[in-house]
């Protein structure tokens, strides 16, 4: 998908719907559930979790009263990360997680109660759908969506942690502008308290090919206030297992021979960190109590 530039209006009008009530059910018989799982027998000693791989709207939603033109734009999914994530779960033979749904009806990256989990105003769109929502209808994507996919990786993650200290992978994407500024990383990792292993895989991304530019905690930081209490302090550092999140840059990444490009030179950074991890489990002191 190119991600052309064009002038936009801040309101898409596409749809006329009255303002959203708490519906009797978001997810209607129709709708998939709110997450799929591949490769769940895989024996790799982690997850791969993509967040936003999806830019589904329930059919109760009405697109979100959304043109979709703005459901395809980076606001409605990280593109490309699907054949991403999929391509490293594959290769690592780690189960993946991906969401169904666009980040538009529920953002599974924030704390749920967040401004930015059921957002607004997304890079001056206005989600029209969004606006003015009752705290029913709030809870209600919350409890169809947003909890039961938070539920599914912490399952995924107890039955790795039966065998060990499970690995977690995060992968997103970034538009390659914003705001008219260029965002010239091939790639990004970012951290918040694990920045030894962010650095360690930097450095090995750089090593291998020094023309790379590898953002850090760069176009966003893990440090910033609107990612408490997102998936990878939920699941990761509040169980202080070891992490990976990577940002990739969508047009780097918007078909499947370039996401599998891409995946690759990840993958290879990748592998020699998680072998250290590997063997740090297997040392004298381990599996390491929690
Ligand atoms: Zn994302």
């Amino acid at each position: 998908m190119s991600l052309t530039k064009r002038k936009r209006a801040t309101i898409s009008p596409a749809v006329k719907i009255p303002k959203m009530r708490a519906l009797k059910k978001v997810l209607s018989d129709t709708d998939p559930p709110p997450f799929q799982v591949l490769n769940q027998r895989g024996n790799g000693m982690g997850l791969v979790i993509c967040d936003h791989a999806s830019n589904r709207v329930p059919r109760a939603l009405k697109g979100l009263g959304l043109q979709k033109h703005d459901l395809n734009r980076h606001i409605g999914w990280d593109i490309g990360t699907e054949d991403v994530g999929k391509r490293i779960g594959k290769e690592l033979d780690m189960p993946i997680v991906l969401a169904n749904y666009s980040r538009l009806v529920v953002d599974l990256n924030r704390a749920p109660h967040h401004s930015e989990c059921i957002p607004e105003v997304s890079d001056k769109t206005i989600i029209i759908a969004n606006n003015d929502l009752s705290k029913k209808a709030k809870e209600q994507r919350l409890r169809e969506i947003f909890w039961p996919y938070q539920k599914q990786l912490e399952k995924q993650i107890n039955r790795l942690l039966r065998k060990g200290r499970p690995f977690l992978l995060a992968v997103h994407s970034f538009t390659p502008e914003l705001n008219d500024v260029k965002r010239p990383w091939h790639m990004s990792v970012l951290w918040n308290k694990q920045e030894k292993i962010a650095k360690r895989l930097i450095a090995e991304i750089r090593r291998r090919d020094p023309s790379l530019l590898v953002g850090s905690n760069e176009p966003y930081t893990l440090k910033d206030e609107r990612f408490t209490g997102s998936t990878m302090y939920r699941h990761a550092e509040e169980r202080d297992l070891p992490y990976v999140f990577v940002e990739f840059r969508q047009d780097l990444i918007d078909t499947k021979e370039k996401a599998a490009h891409w995946a690759n030179v990840f993958l290879q950074a990748l592998r020699p960190i998680l072998d250290e991890l590997t063997s740090l489990q297997a040392g004298p002191n381990s599996p390491r109590k929690k």
